[in-house]
């Protein structure tokens, strides 16, 4: 049977999140999921994070008022999203990864107090599942475009050609 592809652009913190929790949603693993990713590595923003410790989540995070740890020009969108996956969510998930953690006054950063260990748990977390990253492979702005019963990235990159992408799902993050 052919499995089925997605696709997922951008090898950030919320891609890497969205790959690896589509391969647990997909327990036959009928689904090849394949990151899609421009530069030549992912999640390079998470090593800056939390000043290079991290900062995962907040153990007094409220779903009532979630800007006060969460900067947003839609505090509705924000609400919504936080009533479906909590603060004890993410670190189940990341338990779950094997990853372990600390907090200080709420803030929960990794035991290591190491950016990289939330990224390394990622990347191990992928490999795992066995979900591909093409690197160097760029999905353009605003032109995917459902292609036969799937899509197609124009513009995506291989082997230094241009060529067309097919999946037959795409996800890319909101552009805020
Ligand atoms: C200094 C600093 C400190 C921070 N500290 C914290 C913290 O402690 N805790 C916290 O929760 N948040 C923190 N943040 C916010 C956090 O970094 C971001 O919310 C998070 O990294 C966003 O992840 P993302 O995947 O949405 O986007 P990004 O991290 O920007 O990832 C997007 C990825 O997509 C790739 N990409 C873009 N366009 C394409 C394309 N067309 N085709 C293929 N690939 C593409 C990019 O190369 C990149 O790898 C901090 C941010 C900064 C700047």
């Amino acid at each position: 049977m052919r499995r089925r592809e997605i696709g997922i652009i951008g090898g950030g913190a919320s891609g890497l999140m969205a790959a690896i929790s589509a391969a647990q949603a997909d327990s036959s693993g009928s689904c090849k999921i394949t990151v899609l990713e421009k530069k030549d590595r992912v999640g390079k923003k998470l090593l800056a994070t939390g000043n290079g410790k991290c900062n995962l989540t907040n153990l007094s995070f409220s779903v009532e008022n979630p800007q006060q740890y969460y900067r947003s020009q839609n505090p509705e969108a924000l609400s919504g999203l936080f009533a479906q996956f909590e603060v004890q969510d993410t670190l189940k998930q990341f338990r779950r990864m094997g990853m372990l953690v600390m907090d200080r006054n709420g803030y929960v950063y990794p035991l290591s107090q190491q950016a990289a260990t939330v990224l390394d748990t990622l990347r191990f977390t992928l490999e795992e599942q066995e979900t591909e990253v093409g690197y160097g492979l760029c999905g353009g702005e605003n032109n995917r475009f459902p292609k036969g019963a799937g899509y197609g990235i124009p513009g995506a990159r291989r082997w230094g050609r241009l060529a067309v992408w097919e999946a037959d799902s795409c996800l890319r993050k909101h552009s805020r």
